[in-house]
């Protein structure tokens, strides 16, 4: 086997490494969800959390009573990882079933945000992320909710993108096979609003009704 000369070469088809920053900024961005992984004491530790993205750097949020966060506070190496399906590859053989996908793995060391300006940007774009519009339309954090929360900011030292975006890779002895074989493409869909019901006379903000992903 090739041996590898960083943590971001691939030992598996490379052709599908999507390694430019427009590549890996779209998937960042359309992500809510990433995969956080550090290792205690010997013992790998993978955590799901939302982020955001700002330039190079993820940033993360929560409780300041959080073990993950009390570890991340510490400053220490991460790998982040933020998976994007987008369709069931279906083949005339089993073995050639797949899925079309967008992921991107990134690596870094956490970094305690105290600057109080950092924090609330962070707060901001990370609202901004998952909801564009909310921000400025919600009640904005007060001194003693900041408090009670953790910004962590993760610099991307190196970054990866993965793309499978192709069809049916079957053998050509099963290419005649009465098996219906091609792509059924998967998307996050966005259900309609269901407002909290003690609310009334508040209307949907467009910013709502128009969401998408
Ligand atoms: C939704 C989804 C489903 C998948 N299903 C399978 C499956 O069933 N079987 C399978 O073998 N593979 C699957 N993959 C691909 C898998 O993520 C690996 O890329 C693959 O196993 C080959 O790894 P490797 O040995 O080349 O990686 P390694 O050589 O171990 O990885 C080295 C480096 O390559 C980069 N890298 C590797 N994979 C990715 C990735 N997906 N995205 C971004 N960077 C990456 C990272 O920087 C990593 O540190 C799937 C991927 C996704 C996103």
């Amino acid at each position: 086997m090739k041996p590898k000369t960083s943590r971001i070469e691939p030992s598996r088809y490379a052709k599908r490494m999507r390694n430019d920053e427009g590549t890996i900024h779209t998937i960042l961005d359309e992500s809510l969800v990433c995969h956080v992984s550090y290792v205690l004491e010997g013992q790998p530790f993978i955590i799901p959390t939302a982020y955001c993205r700002v330039d190079n750097t993820i940033y993360l949020h929560g409780s300041v009573g959080s073990h993950f966060f009390m570890q991340m506070a510490k400053g220490i190496p991460v790998c982040i990882a933020v998976t994007l399906v987008d369709a069931l590859v279906l083949a005339r053989s089993v073995f050639h079933h797949s899925l079309n996908y967008r992921s991107v793995v990134a690596f870094g060391t956490t970094r305690l945000v105290d600057d109080p300006a950092e924090r609330w940007m962070a707060a901001e774009r990370f609202t901004e992320h998952v909801i564009p519009g909310r921000w400025n339309d919600a009640r904005q954090p007060s001194k003693s909710e900041l408090k009670k929360t953790m910004f962590i900011a993760v610099e991307m030292e190196e970054v990866s993108a993965k793309v499978r975006d192709m069809g049916v890779g079957d053998d050509p002895e099963d290419m005649d096979a009465p098996v219906w074989a091609g792509l059924l493409p998967l998307q996050l869909s966005v259900g309609a609003p269901q407002q909290d019901e003690v609310q009334s006379g508040v209307p949907v903000p467009e910013y709502i009704s128009q969401y998408k992903r």
